[in-house]
């Protein structure tokens, strides 16, 4: 393809990735009168392979800035307490009905929704500036200074020159690559499979994950099907498939009988997507013009199905903290520094507890895992204390920010 060399422009922020941290912090910033230029590497939002679930503290938000009844207007479904099925027998997990929030349920809706939902409402503001089909390639830096990006598109290379750029592009962060961040990794010992599983017919009860002899499954309800997360050992797949298709099957139907039947239609492997787990975050989220926020600062495990929020609360912490710096232009390291020192503590409690997960669930040295701990520690968890101390957890989070920016 010939390259064209379109104009370049010129921002006061510009945030790489149009997903939950991104768009979110594009449309805060955009209501406070801040040019803001989001790009976003795919063509649309549609994406697979993500969780798809809205906390009640995101919902808070969006009760905060006056468009939580027309988002509760969009296809969802409300779960208010969920269910786990361990060894057969149903168990409550999380209760979210008595949370001091308006939504007392995790409203259920496919991420794409979500963000096209969010990316409609920051349109209406004449600062917010989005791009998709847009890939970040480089960074333009001066001195050590991170002056912009450049980016890929389908019409040829541009650059986009901003006081400030927020890296918000996710666990594969190309942002990270080119600064040359260091890691902190915790290493997860688990994979994810992803695949569509149709509903049986005697399903009722809204029921988030299946447990047996070791075997751990997520359902969540899209309707029609349940997109469904088998965990696996890290690098376990190529195991997996060489068993063949059937195994496979048989292994899903042993988790839950009731799925014997609707199994039958994962026939071939590209039905089943592998998805790697990294849980890991940077150990500083900044440097001159530039920021980290959401996965791109701190990797989330699927476990709590809780990244989507706490991007959600990143991009809210950080309008808060540079919305009247980016007004005025003195956006420095020093205001950089305080977004991290007000999201890091949240984002490292909870990777703890994930990682605690990872370890109890997930702690046999065989190829097995582990019976008696998952066991154990579901057992501990709906002791009535504690399942409201994790409802908690998995509804609100640590540390929930509020909306303190205006509209200008
Ligand atoms: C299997 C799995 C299941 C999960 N389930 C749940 C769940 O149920 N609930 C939950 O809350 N969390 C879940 N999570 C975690 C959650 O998906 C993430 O924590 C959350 O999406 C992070 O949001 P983000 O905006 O920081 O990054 P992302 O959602 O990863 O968004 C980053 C965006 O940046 C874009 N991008 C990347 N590179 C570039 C580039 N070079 N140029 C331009 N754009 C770029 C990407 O296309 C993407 O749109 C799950 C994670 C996994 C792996």
């Amino acid at each position: 393809m010939t390259e064209v060399n379109i104009e370049s422009i010129q921002t006061q922020c510009c945030i790489v990735g149009g997903g939950p941290a991104g768009i979110m912090l594009g449309f805060l910033l955009a209501r406070s009168g801040v040019k803001t230029v989001v790009l976003g590497r795919h063509d649309d939002f549609l994406r697979d392979f993500r969780g798809d679930t809205i906390h009640p503290s995101t919902m808070e938000l969006m009760h905060e800035l006056g468009i939580l009844n027309e988002f509760l207007q969009q296809p969802h479904q409300p779960i208010a307490k969920a269910f786990v099925v361990v060894n057969g027998k149903v168990l409550q997990g999380p209760d979210f009905s008595n949370l001091p929030t308006q939504a007392k349920f995790i409203a259920m809706m496919p991420q794409w929704d979500f963000l096209k939902f969010i990316a409609a409402q920051a349109a209406s503001y004449p600062d917010f500036d989005l791009h998709m089909g847009a890939e970040v390639i480089d960074l333009i830096e001066e001195n050590n200074v991170v002056k912009g990006v450049v980016v890929q598109t389908k019409q040829g290379s541009q650059q986009v020159f901003a006081d400030l750029v927020v890296a918000a592009d996710g666990r594969s962060s190309i942002v990270r690559e080119l600064s040359k961040m260091t890691v902190i990794d915790d290493k997860s010992p688990i994979d994810v499979l992803w695949f569509r599983l149709g509903k049986p017919k005697m399903e009722t009860l809204e029921t988030m994950a299946r447990m047996r002899d070791g075997n751990f499954m997520v359902t969540i309800n899209r309707g029609a099907y349940y997109q469904t997360a088998l965990l696996i050992h890290k690098n376990g797949f190529d195991e997996i498939k060489a068993k063949g298709l059937q195994a496979f099957r048989n292994l899903i139907t042993a988790i839950e009988p009731a799925f014997c039947e609707v199994v039958q239609a994962i026939d071939s492997w590209d039905k089943v997507k592998l998805l790697s787990v990294q849980v890991n975050r940077l150990e500083k989220w900044y440097r001159k013009g530039l920021l980290f926020i959401g996965d791109a600062a701190h990797a989330m495990s699927p476990i709590g199905g809780v990244g989507i929020n706490l991007a959600v609360q990143d991009a809210v912490a950080t309008a808060n903290l540079l919305v009247e710096k980016l007004r005025n232009g003195s956006c420095n390291i020093e205001d950089l520094a305080k977004v991290q020192a007000r999201r890091e503590w949240p984002a490292k409690m909870t990777q703890r507890l994930q990682v605690m997960a990872h370890r109890r669930f997930f702690s046999g040295t065989d190829k097995t895992l582990s019976v008696s701990w998952p066991l154990r520690l579901f057992l501990r968890m709906f002791a009535p204390v504690l399942r409201k101390i994790l409802s908690r957890i998995v509804g609100i989070g640590f540390r929930p920010e509020h909306i303190e920016t205006k509209v200008y």
